[in-house]
């Protein structure tokens, strides 16, 4: 027992590397088995426009974006560090914390964005008692989340007609956060806070202006906005 736990705890702190440096050996992953009728649709492949799955039906398994998809994702930095030298730092795991007779219970939480850089992008938020399943967790909202953002290029002095900015000027909305998204012409890069480029970036849009009002210091909320607006292209 004592054996296994320490184990366990090895397993968390380093998962690819055993304690003497060598690779170990990833468990298997499951066949997916699809339970829900695009699921099935989309396994045997009679189904491969993601545009057509997100837009006539309700996505509830992760394994359809997994296959429609070539998925990249990113964690977003909510949370901060604890400890010593006043913390603050931060960092991709917010970790909150519940009282109780015996002691604390922390919980950690966090935020995934994934997409293909290609127009399609999701966000989703997952909390556990420990690290890796909260990001798991996060990432299975995210892929269930997944929607089309509308690109285009309407910037004052850019006439292409790529796919590299926004079509039009849009606003988002979280809690006290409001952010604005402005087309910008090509070479300009992502002028917007660094949480919002992640997801910008996964999206496929390359060039862009922005402002923000509010706490937009609350991450979640700033995030949460620019997701928003993006919807709002449609
Ligand atoms: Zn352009």
């Amino acid at each position: 027992m004592a054996e296994e736990r320490r184990d366990r705890r090895r397993d968390n702190r380093n998962p690819r590397e055993s304690r003497y440096g060598r690779k170990r050996e990833e468990p298997e992953p499951k066949p997916w088995v699809p339970k829900t009728k695009i699921g099935k649709l989309v396994k045997e492949g009679k189904e491969k426009d993601i545009d057509k799955v997100i837009k006539e039906y309700k996505i509830l398994e992760p394994e359809i974006i997994d296959n429609l998809i070539e998925v990249k994702s990113d964690l977003l930095s909510i949370g901060q560090s604890k400890g010593k030298f006043g913390g603050g730092k931060r960092r991709v795991w917010r970790q909150t914390q519940r009282k109780t007779a015996e002691g604390n219970v922390p919980t950690f939480a966090c935020l995934s964005v994934v997409g293909d850089e290609n127009g399609h992008v999701g966000m989703g938020y997952g909390k556990a008692k420990e690290t890796p399943p909260a990001r798991e967790k996060s990432l299975r909202n995210a892929k269930l989340n997944v929607f089309a953002v509308k690109r285009g290029c309407a910037s004052f002095d850019c006439s292409c007609n790529e796919f590299h900015s926004i079509p039009m000027k849009v606003e988002g909305k979280c809690g006290s956060v409001r952010i604005i998204l402005i087309p910008a012409p090509q070479g300009t890069g992502l002028v917007i806070g660094d949480e919002c480029k992640k997801i910008l970036r996964l999206a496929g849009i390359k060039d862009i202006y922005s402002k923000r009002f509010g706490q937009s210091r609350t991450t979640i909320n700033y995030a949460k906005a620019c997701i928003d607006a993006l919807k709002k292209l449609k």
